[in-house]
This record gives C-alpha cells, sequence and structure tokens, in this order.
C-alpha cells in the first residue's frame, strides 16, 4: 500500500477542511491493515465524498478511501441480485447493468457516489414514497469491524440497522449484495406541470404521487406573496420498449446508457456570481420555461436524475466559502410548520436556486436512517450568507418541534442537543457502538461534533 498523504479533505459543499492522512486499500487485507494501524485519532471510511458536510473526514486521523475496492463480483441476470464491492460508484454499475436490463433500486440527485456511501447515509432517491431507501434493497453486507474481523451482516439484525445510515461509525463495509429494478429501457416517460404556490404543490403532491415511480418538485423558494412555494413537479417511470417510437435509434439500442458532460467550471469563480438578484432571475427563468403540463415526454435516465452530474465541479460556484445543503423532514400533519419553514426562507431572501421538494413513505429499519413518512425540503445556501448560522438554527427547532429532522449527509452545522429529538434511536446506536467499537476507532469530524 502507497505511504499516506496528509491532505485536506472536505464534504461535497467545501466548508470546514480538516488534515487527515488518506488511505487508499486496495485489498480487503489492506482494508483491515488500516484500521489495525490507524492511530488514536482512529480512522473513517470515505467513498466520493459526496456528502455535503463532514461525515466522510477526520481531522488528524485517518480516511480510508474505498474507491481503490470496487469490483463487481457477480451479476444474476435472471434474478437481478449482484455482489460488488462498497466502493464501486453507483454511476459504473449503471453502465454494467443498464445493458442487461437491470437498474440500481434508488438513486440519489448524483450518480457519483458509491455504494457503500449510499448505505452509510441510507440514502433515499425520487422513489422513497414507493420504495423506500437504498439500504431497504441491500441483501446482505461484508463489514470490517473495529477488531479487525469481518462480519457477514443480513437484514434484520441490529447491526444491519445500525449500519444502515450509521455514516460509516460501525465499520467499513467491504462488499453488497444488492437486489436490482428491472427495466426495458434506458429512458424515463416524464409528465411535467407547474404549481402556481405552495399549497397548490402539496395538493397535487398528495393527491396523485401515488400513480408515479419517482416524483420530485424543484421549488422556487424566492417568489414570495400569492407565488410563494411556486413549483415545477417532475414525476415519471421507467419508459416501457413499446413507448419508444418504432424505428428510432432509442428503440434500436432501448437499454444504452447515454450521459453528457459540459466542461468544468473554472477553479475559482467570482465571489458574489450567485446573488438574490442572479439567482431570483435563474428562477423566473427556470420556472416560466417549464412547461404548464406536459406529459410522457421521453428523457434519458441521466437527464432525470441527475442533470447536476453534467457539469463537473458545479460546487465551484458557490466560491471559496462553499455552501451548506440544508435538508430536512417534517411528518404527515405538519404541513404548517413546513408552510412556516418555506415562508420564513422566503423572507430571509437565501439565493437558493437548487432546492427540491419531496415526498417520503414509509420509514426504513435503519436507526439513524433519515426518512420519516412526511415532506422533505433540500436546499443549498452559501456558506458565507450572513447570520446563516443563526437563522438555520431557528429552522432546526422548528423542524424539531415538529417531530422532523435534518439529513446527516448533508450536516456541517447541526447543534448536538437537538439530535436525540431528531433520532429517536441514538441511544441504541450509541450503545451499540460503544460495544462494537470500545476503543472508538470508528470516528468523524461529525461524530465528534454531535457525539455521535
Ligand atoms: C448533487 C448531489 C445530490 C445528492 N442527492 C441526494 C439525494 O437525492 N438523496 C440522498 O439521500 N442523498 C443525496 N446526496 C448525498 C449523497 O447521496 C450521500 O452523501 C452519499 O452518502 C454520498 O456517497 P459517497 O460515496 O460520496 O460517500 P461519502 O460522502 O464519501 O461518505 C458518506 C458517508 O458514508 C460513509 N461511507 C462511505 N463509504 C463507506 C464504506 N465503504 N463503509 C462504511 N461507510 C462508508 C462515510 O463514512 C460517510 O459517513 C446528494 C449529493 C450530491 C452531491
Amino acid at each position: 500500500m502507497p505511504a499516506p498523504r496528509t491532505v485536506p479533505v472536505t464534504g461535497w459543499g467545501r466548508t470546514a477542511p480538516t488534515a487527515a492522512r488518506l488511505i487508499r486499500p486496495r485489498s480487503y487485507e489492506e482494508a483491515a491493515e488500516a484500521v489495525r494501524t490507524c492511530g488514536a485519532r482512529g480512522g473513517i471510511a470515505r467513498g466520493l465524498g459526496r456528502a455535503y458536510g463532514d461525515a466522510a473526514q477526520n481531522a488528524g486521523g485517518a480516511v480510508l478511501d474505498m474507491t481503490g475496492l470496487d469490483r463487481i463480483h457477480a451479476i444474476d441476470a435472471d434474478t437481478g441480485t449482484l455482489l460488488c464491492d462498497a466502493g464501486v460508484s453507483l454511476h459504473r454499475l449503471m453502465e454494467v447493468l443498464l445493458p442487461l436490463g437491470w437498474f440500481v433500486p434508488v438513486t440519489p440527485g448524483t450518480r457519483y457516489v458509491t455504494v457503500g456511501g449510499a448505505i452509510g447515509a441510507d440514502i433515499h432517491g425520487k422513489n422513497h414514497h414507493v420504495s423506500g431507501s437504498f439500504s431497504r434493497h441491500v441483501l446482505s453486507f461484508e463489514l470490517l469491524t473495529a477488531d479487525g474481523g469481518v462480519h457477514s451482516v443480513g437484514r434484520g439484525t441490529p447491526l444491519f440497522d445500525a449500519t444502515c445510515g450509521g455514516m460509516g461509525l460501525t465499520g467499513v463495509i467491504l462488499t453488497v449484495t444488492l437486489q436490482l429494478q428491472p427495466v426495458e429501457t434506458a429512458l424515463m416517460s416524464v409528465d411535467t406541470e407547474r404549481a402556481a404556490d405552495l399549497d397548490d404543490l402539496l395538493a397535487r403532491l398528495s393527491a396523485t404521487d401515488h400513480r408515479y415511480r419517482y416524483s420530485v418538485a424543484w421549488i422556487d423558494l424566492l417568489a414570495r406573496g400569492v407565488s410563494l412555494g411556486r413549483a415545477v413537479l417532475t414525476r415519471g417511470d421507467h419508459a416501457p420498449l413499446d413507448a419508444l417510437p418504432a424505428g428510432s435509434r432509442a428503440r434500436r439500442r432501448p437499454l444504452a446508457f447515454r450521459t453528457t458532460r459540459l466542461p468544468a467550471p473554472p477553479p475559482v469563480l467570482p465571489e458574489g456570481l450567485l446573488t438574490r438578484r442572479t439567482v431570483g432571475w435563474f428562477n423566473e427563468l427556470w420556472y416560466r420555461k417549464a412547461p404548464r403540463a406536459r406529459m410522457g415526454e421521453l428523457q434519458p435516465l441521466a437527464a432525470f436524475f441527475h442533470p447536476l452530474d453534467g457539469v463537473p465541479h458545479w460546487n465551484r460556484i458557490y466560491g471559496r466559502g462553499g455552501f451548506v445543503q440544508y435538508q430536512f423532514v417534517v411528518g404527515y400533519g405538519h404541513e404548517d410548520a413546513l408552510r412556516r419553514i418555506v415562508a420564513r426562507i422566503s423572507e430571509r431572501r437565501c439565493p437558493s436556486f437548487l432546492a427540491v421538494l419531496k415526498r417520503f413513505g414509509d420509514a426504513d429499519p435503519g436507526w439513524l436512517s433519515f426518512p420519516l413518512p412526511g415532506w422533505t425540503l433540500a436546499l443549498d445556501i452559501p456558506a458565507g450568507l450572513p447570520g446563516l448560522a443563526a437563522f438555520l438554527d431557528e429552522l432546526d427547532e422548528e423542524v424539531a418541534a415538529a417531530g422532523g429532522r435534518v439529513y446527516l449527509a448533508k450536516d456541517s452545522r447541526l447543534r448536538p442537543d437537538l439530535l436525540a429529538a431528531m433520532y429517536p434511536r441514538l441511544d441504541d446506536f450509541r450503545d451499540l457502538r460503544a460495544r462494537l467499537d470500545p476503543h472508538g476507532v470508528f470516528v468523524s469530524d461529525l461524530a465528534r461534533r454531535l457525539a455521535l
């Protein structure tokens, strides 16, 4: 194994970099050796670093970059089961699986995440209301624990439930067996419609979301007055083969995985590019250019699920200070809290152009898994916005009072005292960790900040 380098490590939001020894194991034995020798400041697994905050960094300790362990071991093309290393990306899986007629069961808004990161954060996609989170499709995994042993972990066990959403703190996932989703084509059939305001949006989502496997609403958080919460809904499902026009290129190669990639923005962009005014223009344009209603449009998978992946390093547009992604969920029945929060964000004039609202279905078994049945809103905010910390603290209190929670994979600033109210299984998680890892081998900046 090459000698580890000490480098600054950040999350996707590029706030709060901390220095750590970056180790890239190329075998399970090297991973075990890295865990055994990670030293007093411990270690944490890292995938592709798409968690926005400090979940995959570890100041003064070791960070295990797991992307060197990225083999696909076996695919059963009849049953759609896959055995792969945890460091393989969802992008790679799509390249390999789509031609075989299979797709990942859950994908987040970027396909540049690893399977290990998907389990660590127990990620959700646009299909949570139908399919639940990623771990609901995980059949088992192999976990390297603090004692250097490797455990086969199956569904329905405490270690499974603590690891799914456990932010890498129970150990290093080495391999995963996953149940896949069958598809006939690599295209989506998409319905788009506009909602005039927040109530209109919630009504449309409540009334018709069950008809769609995938659903998401882009929401204009700078709109005010009668337009507060106006949105563009895009919902759809995998297009069946007979939906593709006869004789078309798509019909001839229905399972071809097509992606586009634009040039990356320059490494340093002028500060102040994203002002309320520029974002306000962008939002206005985005809303107006969306059709009032368009049904059955065929879109490539990548355009529907991962529009931002077409722009490498798009996170640089927020300038040197980086950005915070704030994502929370409040349960059904707490729509008033959601309305108040949306109104406060709009009043605060946060220049946020990547805000999305989704409906979650049933909660998942992971003890620190984020989704609960309700409404989730995610928005990006430049980290340098004056007064941001105090403002988000106030929103956290509103979320907690409504029985909701913020998403740890996006977090870089939550106060620890609110955590137990947001995650009722926190004590179980802490107890299991204390037994499994009594010397605190697995630790991250997130874990120290929130006393996980
Ligand atoms: C543009 C964009 C859109 C996104 N959209 C969504 C979305 O729609 N839904 C959603 O849920 N999330 C979303 N995310 C967040 C992202 O899916 C999660 O943060 C995911 O965990 C990132 O995976 P990663 O491989 O980059 O892991 P990292 O960011 O490197 O690590 C994330 C966590 O997983 C742990 N981990 C990583 N590998 C392992 C392993 N082998 N064993 C044990 N633990 C491990 C780490 O310790 C850390 O706690 C989005 C992120 C971006 C940048």
